[in-house]
C-alpha cells in the first residue's frame, strides 16, 4: 500500500507516483544555468473513482504545478502517472491523457480564445479528438450548467460574465467526457454568491456524470466543502493527507495546524488564539535540509535540521498519513514518544 492510498477500498482511479519537476534558471551573458527551483519534489498520492481530493498549501507550494504536469502542460522530470491502469508514455499518449484528465482554470477569460463562439469553444476539444457530434454534445452540456444554448452558443467570451464564463469552461472541459477533472483555484475569482452556485454545480456533475476531482484551492472551507480527503503540500513535497473530517478536527502537521489556525472566522466567540505562521516560505531555490519546514516549525528540534520525515500513517490502518518526526517514535525527536498529541 502507498504511503497516500485512498479511504477507500477500490482500487484507485488515478495513481501518481515520486511526480518531480524542478526549474533550471538561467543567467548571466552565456545564459549557463545557474539554479534549480524544486517546485514539485517526489510527489505521490492515489484518488478513487468519484472521489475528490483537496489540494491544499501557500502560493508557491508545487499545488499548480502538481496540476500542470498532470494534464501533461508541464512536462515531469521524473515520476509515474498512472490512470484507470494505464501509464502515461508506455500504455497511454499524452493526446489520450488530456482527453480523460481534463483541467478548469482560475482565469475564465484567458482560458477561452476571445475569437471563438462559446459553442464552438464548448464543441472545440469533441472535434479535435473525433469525438461524435461535438456541436449537440456542446449545446446539452450549456444546457446543463445553465447556459441556454440558443441564447448563448454564438456570444464570445467578452459577453458573459466571470460566473458565466466559468460555466462555460466546465462544460469544454465534461465534453471530452473526462474521468478526472482538476479545478485549479476554478471557483476563487467568483463572487461569494456565485461560488457557491458553481460549487453547488460542480458537486451535482460530479455525481451525474460520475467524476473524479481533484480541487485545488487557498480557500480551505470552500476545500472542506467540496473535498473527501485533503492533501497538504509545503515546499513541493506532501506533509499531510487525510479524510476531510479528520484532518479538520485533528490536524497532525504543525504546518496544517498553522494553516487552519490562520483561517479567519466570523464566529467571535471561535477567534483563535494559536498564533498565525510566521515568516515567508524558504526558498524554493535552496530548500532547508532534513524536515523543510523547521525553519519556521514552532516544534523543531535538532533532529529536524538533519533527518527528512518521511509520510506515515497515524496509526495502524489509519487514512491519515503524515511526515513529521513528532509522529515517528523511531525519529529521535525529544517530543515523539509523548506521543502524537503534541
Ligand atoms: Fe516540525 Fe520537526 Fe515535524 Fe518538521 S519534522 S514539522 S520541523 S516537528
Amino acid at each position: 500500500m502507498s504511503a497516500t492510498d485512498t479511504a477507500r477500498s477500490t482500487a484507485p482511479l488515478l495513481s501518481v507516483r515520486e511526480l518531480k519537476k524542478h526549474f533550471p534558471i538561467h543567467g548571466g551573458i552565456l545564459g549557463r544555468q545557474q539554479a534549480v527551483v524544486q517546485a514539485v519534489d517526489g510527489v505521490s498520492f492515489e484518488v478513487a473513482a468519484g472521489e475528490t481530493l483537496g489540494i491544499v498549501g501557500e502560493s508557491g507550494c508545487g499545488k499548480s504545478t502538481t496540476a500542470k504536469l498532470l494534464i501533461g502542460l508541464t512536462q515531469m522530470d521524473e515520476g509515474d502517472i498512472v490512470l484507470d491502469g494505464r501509464r502515461l508514455g508506455p500504455d497511454m499518449s499524452l493526446k489520450a491523457l488530456r482527453r480523460d484528465i481534463q483541467m478548469v482554470f482560475q482565469d475564465s477569460y484567458a482560458s477561452l480564445n476571445p475569437r471563438m463562439t462559446i459553442g464552438d469553444s464548448v464543441a472545440f476539444g469533441a472535434r479535435v479528438q473525433g469525438l461524435d457530434d461535438p456541436q449537440g454534445r456542446a449545446r446539452r452540456l450549456m444546457a446543463r450548467v445553465g447556459l441556454d444554448p440558443d441564447r448563448f452558443a454564438g456570444r464570445y467570451p467578452h459577453e458573459l460574465s466571470g460566473g458565466q464564463r466559468q460555466r462555460v469552461n466546465i462544460a469544454r472541459a465534461l465534453a471530452m467526457s473526462p474521468k478526472v477533472v482538476v479545478l485549479d483555484e476554478a471557483v476563487s475569482a467568483l463572487d461569494k454568491s456565485v461560488e457557491a452556485q458553481v460549487l453547488n454545480l460542480l458537486a451535482d456533475l460530479r455525481e451525474e456524470f460520475g467524476l473524479t476531482y481533484i480541487f485545488i484551492s487557498h480557500d480551505l472551507n470552500v476545500v472542506r466543502y467540496i473535498s473527501d480527503r485533503i492533501l497538504v503540500m509545503y515546499l513541493g513535497e506532501v506533509v499531510e493527507v487525510a479524510p476531510v473530517d479528520d484532518i479538520w478536527n485533528a490536524p497532525a502537521h504543525p504546518y496544517t495546524r498553522s494553516l487552519f489556525s490562520a483561517m479567519p472566522s466570523m464566529d467571535p466567540d471561535n477567534r483563535t488564539t494559536k498564533p498565525p505562521l510566521s515568516g515567508d516560505p524558504p526558498n524554493p531555490i535552496d530548500p532547508p535540509s532534513g524536515c523543510r519546514f523547521h525553519t519556521r516549525c514552532p516544534m523543531a528540534s535538532e533532529v529536524c535540521k538533519r533527518k527528512h520525515p518521511v509520510l506515515g500513517r497515524m496509526g495502524q490502518g489509519s487514512p491519515h498519513w503524515v511526515a513529521c518526526h513528532l509522529h515517528d517514535p523511531a525519529s529521535g525527536h525529544p517530543k515523539a514518544a509523548e506521543g502524537a498529541s503534541v
